[in-house]
């Protein structure tokens, strides 16, 4: 289209199919306008980095004195933000071919493929539009270019928004690239340094060549050689160019030349408005069969699963893409913070597309094995600051048994189990300590824990009379937790320690003898009933200690993680959740009062005595409440006067 006369205007149409493009292209990407200078920087830097490799050659003028650098300026009278480098260049024949032509496909491509995708807004980042993505915010752009060729003529393109451009002649010295965006009305909100300012730092924040915003005060000796009244140099204000990027970040460095300040003033780097350090990191470095770098931290996450405010930030070629990695990284990672740079994750699907993607199943696959040894290798190493950690580790280590299969399988060398004193031991440990003890009599090792210590000590103290291990297993995942590790060690089965009543926990062949024969039983149950509420209390007897409590209350262990793990979301499970509670009322029939119930003719003293002793029972578990606790209360303190 374009001719060889250099001397007058010459004009040209691109070559499009709709009448005009531009306007669909401002609609489709309405909500990522911002993204049009994440293209044009970096269009400049690659820019600069093809003068660089190419002057090598001798086919083009190689760098001086100067910085390959970016220039970002704003005039807001004229409305316009240039953004200038000083890189290749290109000639009139160059911006016809790769302008006109190239850009303009790679634009018309984009749009056909996604006009009816709904989930556009989920392509990732919206890459491969490119140079054109300025006509989102410009009302026209102009090209001024000098090609770094020996002998090129500069020259100047320019463009409306409609299918027409120009191109003269122009006056530039110097090799480079100025792209000229002509603000439209409806986008002036760019024009505010601030505005502007915050998406060159969210998108070239670790660009590799340098982006120059505006200006920053420094002082410096006053080169008049004044001195102050000390008699030190006197100093002054100057602005100097501001550079906004750091071109050479940890993740593209070699793990072996950098120190633990480098990785955690990264993490400030990162997320300046963090307080709290990571607890460690991770250097991802592979170059085959994909690329892939990246540095990631472990927040100190405590036992709740807070919302993430630092996400990890997905980079292709330190150009910032996305801080939404779901699809990525495997969903238990989302979790970490830090950075994960590869050119090889597709950035123009849908989101949908990702995950079946075979490198990006690769570099998730990755990821978490990474993970996974990093955390092995940590307890090997140092068993007890891993100890320290573990608390803050866990809920991250659980999720990634839960959701990761392989990630579950490498776990077993590090997963830590805790038990009411504090001590930590792996499955290994744990077995070896209690495999002979606390087998039942089917041969099954059984785990007693708890979820609550303090709510359910009487439980917990009964068990740890016993000499079992009670082993501490809280939080929302706990029910999921113990499942999922029943089905990864057959051997063993979890028993929460208010499940059962204590005889009852760790099923042994012994015979007890009861006080009370069968048909004392028959007279007593009815007794007992009458102090319960009506439904959801099931009796039965066991002959106990006459020491231990006359009435325990305990809830089926199946039944109760049935219903919390519904209640974090577990598929499936729905009906166990409409269902009422259920307890077991365990009534003692060795205890004192079992005998004292059945002799004691008085029915007015009889229903009180049984009924105190069921409320007593009912307290200690946590569902006496309300109108009926205060009665309780209530007849406690007449008791006293
Ligand atoms: P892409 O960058 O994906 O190739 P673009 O539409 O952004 O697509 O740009 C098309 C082409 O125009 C680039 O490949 C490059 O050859 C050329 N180009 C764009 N901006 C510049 C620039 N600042 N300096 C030199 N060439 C450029």
């Amino acid at each position: 289209m374009a001719t060889s006369t250099k001397t007058k205007t010459q004009k040209g149409s691109i070559n499009v199919t709709t009448e005009n493009i531009f306007p669909i292209i401002k609609k489709f990407l309405y909500s990522d306008h911002e993204i049009f200078l994440r293209e044009l920087v970096s269009n400049a830097v690659d820019a600069t980095q093809k003068r660089k490799t190419i002057s090598k050659s001798g086919e083009v003028d190689a760098f001086k004195n100067e910085n390959p650098q970016v220039h970002v300026t704003l005039d807001k009278e004229a409305k316009t933000i240039t953004i200038s480098d000083n890189g290749i260049g290109m000639t009139a024949v160059e911006i016809d071919k790769y302008i006109n032509q190239i850009a303009f496909s790679g634009a018309t491509e984009f749009l056909d493929k996604y006009k009816d995708d709904d989930a556009k807004q989920a392509i990732i980042g919206h890459f491969g539009l490119g140079f054109y993505s300025s006509f989102m915010v410009a009302e026209r752009v102009d090209i001024i270019s000098k090609s770094a060729k020996k002998g090129a003529k500069a020259v100047k393109w320019s463009c409306d928004g409609s299918p027409d451009y120009t191109i003269d002649p122009a006056n530039k010295k110097e090799a480079g690239t100025d792209i000229i965006l002509h603000i439209a009305e409806d986008s002036v909100e760019f024009l505010e340094d601030e505005r502007l300012g915050g998406i060159l730092n969210k998108y070239c924040k670790f660009m590799p060549v340098e982006i120059v915003f505006g200006t920053r005060t420094v002082e410096e000796e006053d080169p008049s050689g004044e001195k102050d009244e000390k008699g030190k140099a006197k100093k002054i204000s100057v602005e100097v160019p501001r550079i906004l990027n750091n071109t050479d970040p940890v993740w593209m460095k070699k793990p072996a030349d950098l120190t633990e300040e480098d990785y955690s003033g990264f993490y400030r780097e990162l997320y300046p408005m963090n307080m709290e350090d990571p607890l460690f990191n991770i250097h991802l470095n592979v170059d085959f069969p994909f690329n892939l770098t990246g540095v990631l931290y472990f927040p100190p996450l405590k036992k709740t699963m807070e919302l993430q405010k630092n996400k990890i930030h997905l980079y292709s070629n330190q150009v910032f893409i996305t801080d939404n990695v779901e699809n990525i990284v495997p969903d238990f990672l989302t979790m970490l913070h830090g950075v994960i740079d590869s050119p090889d994750i597709p950035l123009n699907v849908s989101r949908s597309y990702l995950q079946e993607d075979a490198n990006v199943k690769k570099i998730s696959g990755y990821i978490s094995k990474k993970v996974a040894d990093k955390l092995a290798s940590m307890f090997k190493n140092d068993r007890e600051s891993f100890e320290k950690r573990w608390d803050d580790l866990r809920i991250f280590v659980e999720y990634g048994i839960l959701t990761d299969e392989k990630f579950s399988e490498r776990s077993k060398k590090f997963y830590l189990y805790k038990d009411t004193d504090g001590k930590c031991m792996t499955h290994d440990e744990l077995i070896a300590a209690v495999g002979e003890s606390q087998k039942d009599k089917s041969g099954k090792v059984i785990l007693p824990y708890t979820s609550d210590a303090s709510a359910q000590h009487t439980f917990v103290k009964e068990a740890t009379d016993r000499a079992y291990k009670v082993l501490v297993m809280e939080g929302p995942l706990a029910a999921h937790v113990v499942g999922k590790l029943e089905q990864t060690h057959t051997d063993v089965q979890f028993k929460r320690v208010d499940s059962e009543i204590i005889e009852n926990l760790i099923e042994k062949d012994e015979e007890t003898t009861s006080i009370l024969d069968e048909k004392q039983q028959e007279v007593l149950k009815p007794i007992v009933q009458s102090a319960f509420p009506e439904s959801g209390y099931d009796l039965k007897f066991a002959a106990m200690s006459p020491t231990s409590a006359p009435f325990i209350i305990t809830r089926s262990e199946w039944m109760r993680r049935m219903k919390e793990q519904q209640a974090v979301g577990g598929g499936g499970f729905q009906m166990f959740g409409e269902m009422p509670e259920k307890y077991d009322v365990t009534i003692n029939s060795n205890h004192p009062l079992a005998t004292k119930l059945l002799k004691e003719k008085n029915k007015k003293v009889r229903s009180t005595t049984v009924r105190e002793a069921a409320d007593l029972a009912r307290l200690s578990q946590g569902i006496l409440k309300g109108e009926e606790l205060a009665a309780f209360i209530e007849r406690g303190f007449k008791n006293l006067q």
